[in-house]
């Protein structure tokens, strides 16, 4: 059995952060690969390693003197080395540093050096091989992700190693420049090393235990999700709840490795398990409750509008002309309604219309804004009865006037449109219906 572990920056932004996750390493001989992030924030208002190198490479890239600056982020390394009691020395590394950012060797050579040398660290500190992703894990020259040659190389790679460090986060050209993924990359890396040795799990330890049911701004200390599918996932992640970069999904998804979500601080939390498929229901028939503010809804009205061919595709052309993307689609015998962003759509919104107008001759065309779209996702809707009755009848009580509702050809979900205002208690209300009231 074989695990790849891969620590975000909070799980190690200190020497102290650094001991959990060896803890945590050597609890079980089957974490064998590791990919760690650079170190975050050790308090609220800390900065980010990465935030600091892209700051100090600006200065370097517009000729300024950055000595004080790459200074703070030896400092932030020496701190971890010292407190960790190792016999380390950055300094050749900060003097290469130096020297490269003088060349402009680039922002994301910039930014890479901190899961770099964190990698190097924890190298050193596990007593593992350390493996530089810049030469394992390779992009296109568009700036795409090569998966083919990175399964290729980085599976050789490792081949026969009993275990490893890979640095998250960037890789390189086949020239050998650095590049990086977008931010918070280090999840992508964890999935491609997952994925190049077989692992059985691919660990993501965090600072939160799993996902929740519900975004814990808007409900009190909502439940942990246990087991959710990629899909689930992919629909809440749309929506804004945000726990794993959405493209670490891929890697693992195509082999079959599922993703436990952990956290470094509570380590005995079995967090939540991100799966293809399962059998198991979750425990509320709704798996999870996300959403979004900030929606434009057009409705569009003409009579014999069902008899008339083409006249949805020529709505969608006025938008697809404006390049404006639609979110949902709603639509009647005579009626027909188009979501968009509101802020994608406002300052175009004429343009739209009087398109409209031109191409598919409405009757009436009758737009509302500051709307807000909450999903509620699960598998287990499928199966299940009186879904959406529940749902209309938890936002009748709070007194929530629904604007749409649209369940999603897949029956994982069902899509609820109400007032901005309104969509903090629409979220409650769901979260209590299906959740509090299972308790
Ligand atoms: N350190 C990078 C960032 O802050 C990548 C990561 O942590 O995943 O975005």
């Amino acid at each position: 059995m074989s695990k790849v572990v891969k620590f975000g920056g909070s799980s190690l932004a200190s020497a102290e952060q650094f001991e959990k996750v060896g803890s945590i390493i050597r609890a079980e001989a089957e974490r064998r690969f590791v990919v760690p992030s650079a170190p975050g924030k050790r308090f609220g208002n800390d900065t980010k390693v990465t935030d600091m190198l892209y700051g100090c490479y600006a200065l370097a890239e517009a000729d300024k003197d950055f000595a004080k600056e790459l200074k703070a982020i030896k400092a932030r390394y020496e701190e971890i080395i010292k407190g960790l009691k190792l016999k380390l020395s950055l300094d050749d590394e900060f003097v290469t540093i130096e020297k490269n950012f003088k060349e402009k060797a680039g922002k994301d050579y910039a930014a890479s050096r901190g899961e770099y040398l964190n990698g190097i660290i924890m190298a050193n500190y596990l007593g593992f091989e350390f493996i530089d992703s810049a030469t394992v894990i390779f992009f296109n020259e568009d700036g795409t992700f090569n998966a083919e040659k990175t399964h290729q190389v980085l599976s050789k790679r490792l081949e026969g190693l009993e275990n490893a460090v890979v640095p998250g986060f960037y890789g390189a050209y086949d020239n050998g420049k650095v590049k990086t993924f977008s931010r918070g990359g280090s999840d992508i890396t964890g999935s491609i090393v997952a994925k190049a040795i077989h692992a059985d799990v691919y660990e993501n330890w965090t600072d939160v235990s799993g996902c929740l049911v519900t975004d814990p701004r808007i409900v009190k200390n909502p439940q942990k999700i246990e087991i959710i599918t990629y899909r689930e996932l992919r629909e809440l992640a749309y929506m804004g709840a945000s726990v794993l970069h959405e493209d670490a999904i891929f890697p693992v998804r195509q082999e079959g490795i599922p993703i436990n979500i952990r956290n470094t601080n509570d380590p005995g939390n079995s967090g939540t398990w991100i799966v293809g498929s399962t059998g198991q229901k979750s425990k509320y028939v709704i798996t999870g409750i996300a959403g979004k503010k900030g929606f434009c809804s057009i409705n569009i009205e003409k009579d014999m509008m069902n008899s008339e061919v083409g006249f949805g595709r020529k709505v969608l052309q006025a938008f697809e002309e404006s390049n404006i993307s639609f979110e949902h689609l709603p639509s009647g015998i005579d009626t027909m309604t188009v979501f968009v962003h509101q802020d994608e759509f406002m300052d175009k919104e004429q343009k739209v219309v009087s398109t409209i107008q031109r191409l598919a001759k409405p009757d009436t065309i009758d737009i509302e804004s500051d709307l807000a779209l909450i999903a509620v996702v699960g598998r287990g809707m499928k199966s299940t009865r009186g879904t959406a009755a529940r749902i209309f009848s938890a936002l009748a009580h709070a007194h929530i006037n629904i604007k749409m509702i649209d369940q999603g050809s897949s029956e994982m979900n069902i899509i609820i449109g109400v007032a901005n205002d309104d969509f903090e208690n629409a979220i409650k209300a769901i979260y209590d219906i299906f959740v509090e009231t299972c308790l």
